[in-house]
């Protein structure tokens, strides 16, 4: 046994309001580990510097956020084959003096799918709103799971392009689709949908009470919707989801189920549900206060 604290983190710019150190404190005092998690703020310009001095100083893992999510992987020795293919990093571990990059994103979106809406996804067909660095994850995860058709709305229409070209031959079952933000071809997919995702950020705090979707837009109350907004906790389009008798999901489990994974990739333990479900229900008292 070592007495040697293990210092694992978060690199971002703005952490003032991120929920990772409460998650990962949970995590290491319910398993009582010799870890600490810290924030580590930091300039855009001090990238490089930062991780190259956090494998200096034996930093045993990092979280990434935003905005460095992409340039990251420009520092390490070697990235995992699914953080590749989505082109983005959220995690770093230190093994053997070397650093290793991967992406829990795409895992943490699907585990909220199945181990609270049960849901299966090799015969879902999925609306994904958005083609960002969150699109992404989701579309590689959706595409892996198998579901026959992602059919990807996105403003700027190349964006979306680029996506497909990305993740269309992950599997011969999956149809990847593209089409531009239109109310006609909007309302065509979602009437065939079972599942709504909403990766853009329209109805966060940066953009409070817009809804990514038109009003008039008719969805069957069949259709699972998914924010992954976590703040606020029901934002337009699930309040409207909800009054239309959906099953909704927030951004929330996402947030946590993705730290799991990471807390996973450092420690070697996967965080019991009891744990998890105590997490989620702290993040709601907070968010009430
Ligand atoms: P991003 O890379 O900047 O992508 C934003 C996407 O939203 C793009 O497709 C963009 O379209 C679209 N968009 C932005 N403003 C828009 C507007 N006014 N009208 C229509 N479309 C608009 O951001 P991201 O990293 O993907 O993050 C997106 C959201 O997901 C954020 O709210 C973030 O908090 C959330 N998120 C949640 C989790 C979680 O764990 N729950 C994890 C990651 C992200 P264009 O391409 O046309 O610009």
């Amino acid at each position: 046994m070592s007495f040697i604290t293990l210092t694992v983190g978060l690199l971002g710019e703005h952490l003032e309001n991120s929920l990772s150190p409460l998650i990962h404190r949970n995590f290491i005092c319910y398993y009582s580990l010799n870890y600490c998690y810290l924030p580590f703020q930091i300039k855009t310009e001090n990238l490089e510097k930062a991780i190259s001095g956090a494998k200096a100083l034996g930093i045993h893992g990092l979280n990434v956020t935003i905005p460095f999510k992409e340039k990251a992987m420009g520092f390490m020795d070697a990235i995992d084959p699914a953080a590749e293919k989505i082109g983005a990093i959220n995690t770093i571990v230190r093994k053997n003096e070397k650093l290793y990059g991967y992406n829990t994103d795409w895992n943490g979106f699907k585990e909220p799918l199945k181990k609270k809406m049960k849901v299966k996804l090799n015969d879902k067909r999925a609306v994904v709103l958005g083609a960002g660095g969150a699109a992404r994850s989701v579309i590689f995860a959706l595409a892996e799971e198998g579901c026959p058709v992602i059919s990807i709305f996105n403003r700027n229409i190349d964006r979306a392009l680029e996506v497909k070209r990305s993740f269309q031959n992950i599997s011969t079952q999956c149809e990847i689709r593209t089409f531009p933000f239109q109310r006609k071809n909007l309302q065509e997919e979602i009437n065939n949908a079972d599942l709504l995702i909403n990766t853009t950020p329209l109805g966060s705090w940066y953009y409070p009470e817009q809804n990514p979707l038109p009003e008039e837009i008719k969805l069957s109350s069949e259709s699972i919707v998914y924010d992954l907004i976590y703040y606020p906790d029901k934002t337009p389009l699930l309040r409207w989801a909800e009054r239309n008798g959906n099953r909704i999901l927030n951004g929330k489990e996402m947030l946590v189920y993705q730290a799991a994974e990471s807390f996973y990739l450092w420690t070697g333990l996967y965080p019991d549900q009891e744990i998890i479900n105590k997490i989620l229900s702290q993040i709601r008292k907070k968010e009430n206060l």
